[in-house]
């Protein structure tokens, strides 16, 4: 009985939320609101989108060094809205700091799968890029991008702190490009080269 009233309680706020909803909507789309509130809490979501940015908190080899001072207080790189966090669920961007093994192909992609979008991806350092110093070796892929669609390059080894806070900067420019387009959809998109411009 408890589970019947709890049912009919659901589909009925379920069917008031609907009439409102539409309702609401046709009000909305023949006053032409509907169109100006898209543009600007498209707008409004992109510019808070970009202030706050979210890496993930991953460091694989040398690299993760220079990520971690951009994140002290030397170079600070909260003060410019990237904070670290430690799960792939609450992160937009992923920074790769170092070479990818093959056998740590598959757990990467599932914490980029584990990302919400929309989400970008950093290739921080030679490694990243290319393999670096392993480029072309049995076990190490040349590139991330051979896994994972990549928006951003900061070349060097290692790039400095402040590489990566322009690095970052170039993501922003980006976001504020191309909207919050989901990466799957991004094919098109020439990535960013940091110190190619
Ligand atoms: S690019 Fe250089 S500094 Fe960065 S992880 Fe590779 S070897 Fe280390």
């Amino acid at each position: 009985m408890a589970d019947e009233t709890q049912s009919y309680a659901v589909f009925n706020s379920q069917a008031l939320i609907d009439t409102v909803g539409d309702s609401a909507s046709a009000g909305l789309e023949a006053s032409r609101l509907k169109k100006f509130i898209s543009v600007l809490g498209g707008r409004f979501f992109n510019w808070g989108q970009r202030k706050s940015l979210f890496p993930l908190h991953l460091g694989i080899k040398c690299c993760a060094l220079e990520m971690a001072a951009a994140g002290g207080s030397r170079f600070d790189a909260e003060r410019f809205g990237v904070f670290f966090r430690s799960s792939p669920r609450q992160c937009d961007v992923m920074l790769v700091n170092g070479p990818i093994s093959k056998k740590f192909a598959d757990p990467i992609v599932r914490l980029w799968e584990q990302m919400p979008e929309p989400k970008w991806c950093i290739a921080m350092g030679e490694c990243a890029i290319s393999g670096g110093p392993y480029y072309q070796s049995y076990n190490i892929l040349e590139g991330v991008d051979t896994i994972i669609p990549v928006d951003v390059y900061i070349p060097g080894c290692p790039p400095r702190p402040e590489a990566l806070i322009d690095g970052f900067q170039h993501l922003r420019k980006k976001i504020m490009r191309i909207g919050t387009t989901p990466s799957t959809v991004r094919d098109d998109d020439a990535p960013i080269i940091v110190g190619d411009q």
